[in-house]
């Protein structure tokens, strides 16, 4: 007797935005015979959606609302800049959701230095606080999994990295048209992802034009233009709006955007309390700062 199969090979994210379709058929006897296997996208299976989030910070109510909001942008893939403890009382639940959503994942400061792969010297004295807590605080397979994290992340479409490209491990910020102008030099991809400041903002490079800085919704990338652009902080965003924040980018269009999220706030500063970690560091959620 012959019996006809059909398959559907499709992308993990929900909704996905690309499938094949393949039919056998088969006999009692295990021999098949592929017929076909094609694309049924009306796009190339190259374009990607993907949503960068970054500067989490040990903030699981933030990052657990951003998790929720970026279900409704159906994006191909999720893409992580660096940060996800320090600050916050719950590292171990971060890097355990961080890990069942993707494996695209760069390290920050506070990640190799929570997993001993750098000193703390130029921390602050509440991020130094904050980093002895959270060394106390992680599991030792945690622990091993922020000294496996990557510098940076050489994609296809883009560099992704926490901090400046130029020299990733000196974790130097880049805030300004100035940082900007000095490190479009220093790497040859069109786009640039980077975190580290938690102020969202895109930095514009036209041929023979100065770098201009802009912080835009929402952006149209021009086709001869390179960018560097900071997609915000998850857990503790810095340009005075205390929502969360993360960045879209879809190739199939070259259109990118900004997300604000809100968050139980108030639950967050209890645990922050609650775990001995310095007052300031609730303080400043609620002021974005
Ligand atoms: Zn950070």
């Amino acid at each position: 007797m012959m019996y006809v199969l059909m398959i559907r090979l499709s992308n993990r994210m929900e909704k996905s935005r690309w499938q094949q379709i393949g039919i056998c058929l088969f006999n009692t006897e295990n021999l098949y015979i592929l017929l076909y296997l094609r694309n049924t996208t009306k796009t190339s299976l190259y374009h990607m959606k993907t949503a960068f989030i970054s500067d989490v910070h040990g903030n699981l109510e933030a990052f657990t609302s951003v998790c929720e909001s970026i279900k409704q942008e159906h994006v191909d893939r999720i893409v992580f800049l660096g940060d996800i403890v320090g600050y916050g009382a719950n590292p171990n639940e971060c890097i355990e959701l961080l890990q069942s959503l993707t494996n695209y994942a760069a390290a920050g400061n506070h990640d190799w230095a929570a997993a001993g792969r750098q000193s703390a010297h130029a921390f602050n004295a509440f991020a130094a606080e904050a980093l002895e807590w959270t060394r106390a605080t992680l599991t030792r397979e945690n622990m091993l999994f922020l000294r496996s994290l990557p510098l940076s992340l050489d994609m296809r479409e883009f560099l992704g990295v926490h901090a400046s490209p130029s020299m990733p491990d000196r974790w130097r910020y880049v805030f300004n048209a100035l940082d900007a102008e000095a490190v479009f030099g220093t790497f040859s991809h069109r786009l640039c992802f980077i975190a580290h400041t938690h102020c969202p903002v895109i930095f514009e490079k036209l041929v023979d034009a100065p770098v201009v800085p802009e912080f835009p919704a929402m952006a149209a990338f021009h086709p001869c233009g390179r960018y560097i652009i900071n997609c915000g902080s998850v857990g503790q965003p810095r340009d005075g709006d205390p929502r969360a924040s993360y960045g879209v980018y879809d190739t199939s269009d070259n259109r990118y955007h900004l997300v604000r999220v809100e968050y139980d706030l108030l639950s967050v500063q209890k645990k922050i309390r609650r775990a001995g970690l310095p007052d300031y560091l609730a303080y400043r959620l609620s002021v974005g700062r």
